[in-house]
């Protein structure tokens, strides 16, 4: 039986493995495809292809969207097959995630400072040598000068909302970023609906173009799975999964935990009418 795993992040943007640490274990492990789905970038992409033909595995190229459906965050899966994922619509808009979260990351020097804590944007630049910047930059810039022990504990004590370091960033709605990735020919999904929870708005998101469901996911439990692949199966929409594996950043590598069947990557790729 061939296998994937569709949700993936590298050191583009917080995951630790490089794409060619990332493809080679994947390839080493047995699976026939995987997705490479980033933070807001696909910058990943060149690097991962590569590797997919390297090590004989095929590499989708994807990325997961931060947005919003009103006040709730969610993040927005896009699959882009074929060279769909050179559309330059798309790059822009990226592109301008990508500074949105840069100058975020600034404003949280800022707030370490007012709180006494001598952080430098320099400390957590150092962490992010590539693609998007983000939170667990920031944690683990704090970790590495000593400010705190763990990831955890920067987020628990100063970065989540509503404590003293959080600060609020645009982000485009949920029917935003389908568009996006729809114009540029691309399949989107609405990853771990287990985990921000706007069930009552995915009717909504389907008459705005979404695709499908992530029902398969390292943090989402048998029951939840069982329950959105009903959902998607009632409302039209296709499944997909993956482990959302960020390599050694939060302990163990999530890599294996997650096995979706070959099948639904096809399904994938015939709704956009993409040959492989
Ligand atoms: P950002 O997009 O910059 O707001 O950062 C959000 C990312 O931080 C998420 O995608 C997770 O990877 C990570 N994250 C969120 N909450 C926690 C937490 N409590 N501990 C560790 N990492 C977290
Ligand atoms: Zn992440
Ligand atoms: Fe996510
Ligand atoms: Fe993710």
């Amino acid at each position: 039986m061939k296998f994937a795993d569709l949700h993936l992040h590298t050191r583009y943007s917080d995951g630790s493995y490089t794409p060619e640490e990332l493809v080679r274990e994947a390839a080493r492990q047995g699976f026939a495809a995987i997705a490479v789905t980033d933070h807001d970038t696909l910058d990943a992409v060149p690097e991962s292809r590569r590797a997919g033909g390297e090590f004989a595995i095929e590499v989708i190229a994807g990325v997961e969207i931060t947005c919003r459906v009103e006040t709730q965050e969610v993040h927005m899966l896009g699959f882009l097959f074929g060279e769909t994922w050179k559309d330059q619509s798309l790059r822009a808009v990226l592109d301008h995630s990508k500074r949105v979260r840069e100058q975020r990351i600034a404003q949280f020097v800022v707030k370490f400072n007012e709180l006494g804590i001598p952080l430098t944007l320099q400390d957590v630049q150092e962490l992010s040598n590539a693609g998007t910047v983000g939170r667990p930059h920031v944690a683990m810039a704090l970790q590495k000068r000593g400010f705190v022990k763990s990831v955890e504990e920067a987020f628990e004590r100063f970065l989540k909302r509503g404590k003293p370091a959080f600060v609020e960033r645009y982000r485009m709605t949920a029917g935003e970023a389908i568009g996006h990735i729809k114009r540029a020919g691309g399949v989107a999904v609405l990853a771990h609906p287990a985990l921000n929870r706007v069930d009552a708005q995915i009717p909504n998101l389907v008459e705005q173009g979404l695709d499908g469901l992530e029902v398969w996911h390292s943090r989402q439990s048998p029951a939840q799975s069982e329950s959105y692949l009903k959902l998607a199966e009632r409302l039209g929409l296709l499944a997909t999964g993956g482990s959302d594996c960020h390599g050694t950043v939060r302990g163990e590598p999530l890599l294996g935990s997650v096995k979706i069947p070959y099948d639904r990557v096809e399904a994938l790729r015939e709704r956009v009418g993409q040959t492989k």
